[in-house]
């Protein structure tokens, strides 16, 4: 149906100008159906991922979908790192910032909403680009459902960075986001007169738990000012550590998906991007992953 639609419709056209190729394929033929495609972007914390997602729906007339189990709650932009409206360039991004931080969004919820978002980004005559670090989410709306891979095509991309350049980047990142205000955003939602619980909702969020020893203190009003700055220096050292360790471990779940799945990604090496700064950095990173990404998906497209 959506074919013949394509077929008589002009690609709606989005807020900014594009030079991919265009996404609708004639065909003269009612019965025979080709699957409608999708981009999913992979990769551990702190890699670039939404960066290139970015990138690619510049490109192309695309819709970016977050696949960050954190980044679907509302509120703690700063510790779940949330793109800010400046860095998504008008693009338009589903499940992000969208339900009730105290609720639980499942794999389920995900492969749900994530479905209707697809459809909708489709009806559009868009792109839809899955991007974000929870690959159980990915993994609960490709292979646990089964309808998906009947419907659509998918191309894996894989943002891939040498873990102990990334680790060290990811360390910094941490520093970056106290400065801009990880204590006081955390300190908002904490509430000291309840018992502790951090496995439900976005309070699961890597640098929620991690303070509770340093905001309860703080709030209690029992230690002096250099045991506090102890505890905050040891709450900071902890987020860093958990968030190296998140990022290992996702590394390990995408080769597992690759490896026993058997999903074909492609694999972008984006190392060299961050041992570069600032201007060498973003020429490393058109050489080394949104040119090659971009041919990647042209080549998807027109298959
Ligand atoms: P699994 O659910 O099987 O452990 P997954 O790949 O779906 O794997 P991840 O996305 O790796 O799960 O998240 C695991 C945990 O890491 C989350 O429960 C949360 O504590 C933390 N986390 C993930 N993303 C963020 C984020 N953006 N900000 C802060 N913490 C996060």
């Amino acid at each position: 149906m959506r074919i013949l639609m394509s077929a008589c419709k002009q690609v709606v056209q989005p807020m900014v100008s594009f030079h991919g190729p265009a996404l609708t394929h004639i065909n003269m033929d009612p019965f025979f159906r080709r699957k409608d495609k999708v981009v999913i972007v992979m990769g551990a914390t702190g890699t670039g991922k939404s960066r290139l997602a970015i990138d690619l729906a510049m490109h192309y007339p695309a819709e970016i979908i977050n696949s960050d189990k954190m980044q679907v709650y509302k509120g703690l932009d700063i510790v779940t790192n949330k793109v800010t409206e400046e860095e998504c360039k008008g693009i338009p991004h589903h499940l992000i910032g969208k339900f009730d931080p105290n609720s639980n969004f499942t794999a389920n919820d995900f492969k749900d909403h994530a479905s209707l978002a697809i459809e909708s980004i489709l009806e559009r005559d868009r792109l839809p680009i899955i991007a974000g670090g929870s690959n159980s989410y990915i993994e609960a709306l490709v292979d646990k459902h089964s309808e998906f891979r009947m419907k659509y095509e998918c191309c894996f991309l894989w943002v891939d960075v040498a873990i102990p350049v990334l680790h060290s980047f990811v360390s910094k990142r941490v520093d970056r986001m106290v400065k801009v205000g990880l204590v006081d955003e955390v300190r908002k939602m904490f509430d000291s007169t309840t018992e502790a619980e951090y496995t439900n909702g976005i309070r699961q969020a890597i640098g929620v738990p991690e303070m509770h020893e340093y905001l309860h203190c703080e709030a209690s009003g029992s230690n002096d000012d250099e045991t506090q700055e102890r505890l905050l220096q040891a709450a900071i050292s902890k987020i860093k550590e958990n968030t190296c360790i998140l990022a290992y471990r996702q590394l390990q779940k995408i080769r597992r998906l690759q490896a026993r799945r058997g999903w074909n990604m492609h694999r972008l090496d984006a190392t060299e991007v961050f041992l570069k700064h600032q201007g060498e950095a973003d020429q490393a990173w058109e050489k080394f992953v949104a040119t090659p990404a971009t041919r990647m998906v042209d080549k998807f497209l027109l298959d």
